[in-house]
């Protein structure tokens, strides 16, 4: 009996082991597929960030949307990380990178700081600098308009690469956030020895501010500390006007999130800037 069910469970997990390989293989090819023409099936959104003093957008980060033509619409979380299994990573890079600072180059820097987020695999390779620093150029964009978004674990354990990456990128003026801080597990003390400008809260982190006094305590410790070192500290996720007020009384400086505006097309962002 109990090999018979070990055995229907081990045809499952074949089965689905296989879709999940099919699924993989597609996704690459048609992203590849989809880079290379530049076709529509990929569009770029926009989210405000807004200054919580003022309550007023300051900031903007873009994020890449796939609509695949028989999948629909594949999120990030699960393509980007597939890309950085492969080439792929660095024209998804280019791609955005470049769409951006054409799109926003155009208003009169009205926008404010433009956040890219950039992988993991991207900065561990000298090449990323050439590539940003060359767009830049071409478009206009100032440096120090842009801000480079890395996740925590990228940096907290990075090759020396990666360091060298960010310092160069810094020396230009581009500004460097630490993307989802409080869920990964960096220690403080790797932290304040890179070179930083911005950190940013993960969205789990924000939303646990309710329900927990530990997070609360932990979150004001996090303001504390970036404060203390000139860090700008952004609230990610806020949806609620309770989440809002949290953040607003523990001191973060500036928030994004559901509560003001979903990632929307550039129009949108125009709109909110212009109104
Ligand atoms: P992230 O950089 O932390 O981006 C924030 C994510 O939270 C976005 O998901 C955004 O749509 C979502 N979000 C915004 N406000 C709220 C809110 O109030 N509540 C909740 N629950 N979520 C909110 P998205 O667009 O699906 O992106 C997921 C992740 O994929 C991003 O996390 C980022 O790590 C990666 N990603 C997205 N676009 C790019 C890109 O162009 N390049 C790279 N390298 N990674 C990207
Ligand atoms: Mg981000
Ligand atoms: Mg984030
Ligand atoms: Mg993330």
């Amino acid at each position: 009996q109990a090999k018979s069910s070990d055995r229907i469970s081990y045809a499952r997990f074949t089965v689905e082991l296989r879709q999940h390989l099919q699924r993989r293989q597609i996704l690459e090819q048609d992203m590849r597929a989809a880079l290379a023409d530049n076709s529509d099936e990929l569009q770029l959104a926009y989210q405000p960030i807004y200054d919580l003093s003022t309550m007023r957008p300051v900031a903007a980060e873009v994020l890449i949307r796939w609509q695949h033509r028989t999948l629909g619409a594949v999120s990030p979380a699960e393509f980007i990380p597939l890309s950085e299994q492969t080439d792929l990573v660095d024209r998804v890079g280019e791609f955005v990178m470049r769409n951006a600072l054409t799109d926003l180059v155009r208003d009169d820097w009205m926008y404010g700081l433009l956040c890219v987020n950039v992988s993991r695999r991207e900065l561990s390779d000298t090449a990323v600098l050439t590539r940003i620093l060359d767009l830049l150029d071409t478009t206009g964009f100032p440096a120090d308009r842009l801000c480079i978004e890395v996740t925590e674990s990228a940096v907290t354990d990075a090759p020396t690469t990666t360091r060298t990456v960010l310092n160069t990128l810094r020396e230009h003026g581009i500004k460097i956030a630490i993307d989802d801080f409080g869920i990964g597990s960096s220690s403080l003390n790797q932290l304040y020895r890179l070179p930083l400008d911005i950190i940013k809260v993960a969205q789990p982190f924000v939303a646990d501010l309710g329900e927990s006094d530990h997070a609360r305590a932990i979150m004001s410790g996090i303001v504390g500390m970036a404060h203390a070192t000139g860090l700008t500290v952004i609230a990610e996720g806020v949806e609620t006007t309770d989440q809002l007020a949290t953040v607003v009384d523990l001191g973060c400086d500036q928030a994004q999130g559901y509560y003001f505006c979903r990632p929307s097309p550039i129009e949108t962002l125009t709109e909110i800037y212009r109104g």
